[in-house]
Parts: C-alpha cells; sequence; structure tokens
C-alpha cells in the first residue's frame, strides 16, 4: 500500500473527462419532477393548515439541497408551535390527516431516531417522509444548496460518487454504510482542502445567515453569490477530482485519528472529539462531523464488517481510475 500512495495519476486522465460528465448529466432530474414535488407540497400544505393554520411545510434533503436524482424521495420537515401536543400526538394526528386525504401506505414510525410518517402520493407515486420540527435538516439542507451554488465540480463529483455508492451498494445507513448526505459532505470537505481550494469554508466566513435551533447557532456567510469565482485558480477537471478524491479516502486518509470537518475546512482530531473508543454502537471508524450538531459523528455507524468493505470500494475505484480503459462504466458495475 505504501508504493501507491504517493503514485502519480494516469497521463490520460483529463481525456476521461467528458465521459464522466455525459454520466453526470445523465443523472440531472428533468424539471417536470420538481414541479410535481411542487404542486404534492401545496396539496399537502393545504390539507394540513385545515387542522393546524399556522404550520409550515418546508422541503429538505435532496430535493431541496440540489443532490437528488429523479427517483429520490421527497423529504419534508413540519415546522409547527403546538404546545398542548407531544411530538408523538402530532404524527399521529398527521398520519391521520394524511389518510382521510387519500394518500396511500401511511405510516407513523413514532420509534425511529428521527421520527417520521411515511406516505405515497397515488397521483404521482411521489413517496413522501415527513418529520416534525426537525430544523437542523433544514439548515444544514441549505448549507448543502449554497456550497452547490459555488463551484460547478462540487455538483459533477456529488452525484457520481453518490451514483457510485449506490451502485456498489453501499449507501444504506441501516446495512452500516453512509448516507447520501455523509457522502456529499466528504464532497464538500474535499473540495476545501484541494490546493489551490476549490470551496472556501462558509461557517469560517463572517455569519451572514443565523439561525438559532435548540440550544445551537447555526451561523454561516451565505452570499454565495459574491463567491463565484472563489475555485478559478483551480483548474482541476472532474476526471482527476475523481481520481484524487477516491485515492484519498483509499490510500491517504489517516482512519485512525482523523475527522473531517466541513465546519473548519480542516481534518481535527479524534482526540480532541473524544472520538477514540466506542461508545454503545458508536464506533466512530471512519469519522464525519456534523457541521452543526457538531457531537454528532455521521461515521458512527459503520462498524467493523462495514469499513472493510467500505476501504475495499475506495480501493477498487481508485485502481479503476488509475488503470481502467474505461472508468466510466467499470466504476458504476453494480455490486
Ligand atoms: P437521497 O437522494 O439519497 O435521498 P438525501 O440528500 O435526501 O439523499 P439523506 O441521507 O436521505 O440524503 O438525508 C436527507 C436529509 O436528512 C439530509 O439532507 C440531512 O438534512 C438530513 N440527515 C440525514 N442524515 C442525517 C444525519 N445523520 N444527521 C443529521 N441530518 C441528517
Ligand atoms: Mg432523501
Amino acid at each position: 500500500r505504501i508504493c501507491q500512495r504517493y503514485r502519480e495519476c494516469r497521463d490520460d486522465i483529463d481525456t476521461l473527462t467528458p465521459c464522466f460528465l455525459s454520466v453526470y448529466e445523465s443523472l440531472i432530474p428533468v424539471e417536470e419532477e420538481k414541479a410535481k414535488q411542487n404542486k404534492l407540497l401545496q396539496l399537502l400544505q393545504k390539507s394540513i393548515n385545515k387542522e393546524w393554520p399556522n404550520a409550515q411545510l418546508h422541503l429538505y434533503g435532496s430535493c431541496a439541497n440540489t443532490f437528488g436524482f429523479s427517483n429520490s424521495d421527497v423529504d419534508i420537515c413540519l415546522a409547527i408551535d403546538d404546545s398542548n401536543m407531544s411530538r408523538n400526538e402530532m404524527l399521529l394526528k398527521l398520519a391521520e390527516i394524511l389518510q382521510s386525504d387519500n394518500l396511500q401506505n401511511v405510516q407513523a414510525l413514532t420509534n425511529a431516531r428521527v421520527p417520521i410518517v411515511k406516505m405515497m402520493d397515488p397521483k404521482t407515486g411521489i413517496s413522501c417522509d415527513i418529520c416534525i420540527n426537525n430544523l437542523f435538516a433544514v439548515v444544514n439542507t441549505k448549507l448543502l444548496k449554497d456550497y452547490a451554488q459555488i463551484d460547478d465540480r462540487l455538483h459533477q463529483l456529488a452525484f457520481i460518487v453518490k451514483h457510485w455508492a449506490r451502485s456498489r451498494a453501499i449507501n444504506a445507513t441501516y446495512q452500516g454504510t453512509l448516507s447520501s448526505y455523509a457522502y456529499v459532505l466528504m464532497c464538500i470537505h474535499f473540495l476545501q482542502l484541494r490546493k489551490p481550494a476549490i470551496l472556501p469554508c462558509l461557517q469560517e466566513m463572517e455569519a451572514t445567515y443565523v439561525l438559532a435551533v435548540d440550544d445551537t447557532e447555526c451561523a454561516y456567510f451565505d452570499q454565495v453569490e459574491k463567491l463565484k469565482n472563489f475555485g478559478a485558480q483551480n483548474k482541476e477537471g472532474i476526471a482527476q477530482l475523481l481520481w484524487a478524491f477516491f485515492h484519498h479516502w483509499a490510500y491517504h486518509h489517516d482512519y485512525t485519528s482523523d475527522v473531517i470537518s466541513v465546519r473548519t475546512g480542516s481534518i481535527i482530531s479524534k482526540q480532541l472529539k473524544d472520538w477514540t473508543r466506542r461508545i454503545g454502537n458508536d464506533r466512530h471508524l471512519i469519522c464525519i462531523e456534523d457541521p452543526f450538531e457538531t457531537s454528532h459523528d455521521l461515521g458512527r455507524i459503520v462498524d467493523k464488517h462495514s469499513i472493510k468493505i467500505l476501504r475495499e470500494e475506495f480501493e477498487r475505484a481508485a485502481d479503476i481510475l488509475q488503470y481502467d480503459p474505461n472508468p466510466s462504466v467499470t466504476l458504476f458495475e453494480p455490486y
């Protein structure tokens, strides 16, 4: 492994960029998809306001952070201030409202880590998860969306990495692999560390957006239209970046001591976070700090078995980008 760590990228890497760009383009959802989602959101808003006039629905997750594929589910957050009801009572009530509005497969999952109501709209076939008052999700969705507007290469990299992770069956937290949200944070962090940097660290800049969620102040620079040229000094194309991304996670990342942190735009130490040993089910074998809930390691679901699978997949991907004659096909071969 040592000799592989320092090897150089293949000479023809830039000739692979057009192929990866066409993979990227094939993954972008069509406009009608968005229109359908917004229509459904309006319908739901109406039916919920009959019961709760002041309640607001917000889209979050991939249909709002711009990192969604065509077939992504719709994640919705119900923001409501009703001190007479517990969250579980609200979830059950919400399920009742949706059921009486003829939505299908309505299910309240009150015991999940993030309790939600699941349902499907029979008219559009769209599946939705609705959570209640989860404002962290709304804020981190905005952060991802804002980063995406700074440099197109983030979008390209994250779509391809998400597509790769799905094809290789390593995008399922219930199986001990990583969420889409974690992969996008890995991409942002990677681009923050390029030399010259392709993305800034918005949370280290002057705060132009501030929202208090519970006891946490979420603050960062959100005037991203002023940062359009931020990465212009760096001329790397998507093929080169993919090579370097997989190479980093296969051969350079220090799994025993490093935590990646989009919040600081740097690597911080596991020691500092006290993430050095297993506590309960949290193993911290790959550490990805949540940008706002900083005590939250998005890698904590990864166990001894799945870390091995993940690292083998990073190595497979790095080697394909290094040697394969047709990496834009081989990379995505189903597991
Ligand atoms: P997909 O296209 O796969 O549905 P997604 O962007 O919706 O991708 P998910 O991983 O399904 O990503 O997460 C949806 C949203 O939920 C994220 O954008 C984030 O706001 C929030 N979220 C997910 N996992 C976590 C987590 N572990 N901690 C905090 N927020 C999370
Ligand atoms: Mg989602």
